[in-house]
């Protein structure tokens, strides 16, 4: 089982470009996407998209502004990534 984080957004064209943030999702059921913030989404409206800040892989498009809850989550669950000191651990410091 993949543990890629899978990053997604509505097609162009589609919806106002406010609503056409980048979500992510592990959970596919049949033609329906569910993301993390808990909305569904028809596999057909979404394209792949690039984890927001990196570079586009093949078959990825340039990601829209990230979904707020969809990054919280992603960052939590990626949290132990030497690379992002764990926000949680800072704000730890000078509260014993
Ligand atoms: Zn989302």
């Amino acid at each position: 089982m993949s543990d890629t984080i899978q990053w997604f957004q509505y097609k162009p064209g589609l919806v106002g470009e406010t609503q056409r943030v980048t979500h992510c999702t592990r959970i596919t059921v049949g033609d329906r996407i569910r993301s993390w913030c808990r909305r569904e989404f028809d596999v057909s409206a979404v394209e792949e998209a690039a984890e927001p800040g990196a570079e586009p892989g093949p078959g990825q498009v340039a990601p829209c502004g990230p979904c707020v809850p969809c990054l919280l989550l992603a960052t939590a669950a990626t949290e132990q990534s030497p690379a992002q000191p764990p926000a949680r651990a800072a704000l730890a410091v000078g509260h014993p």
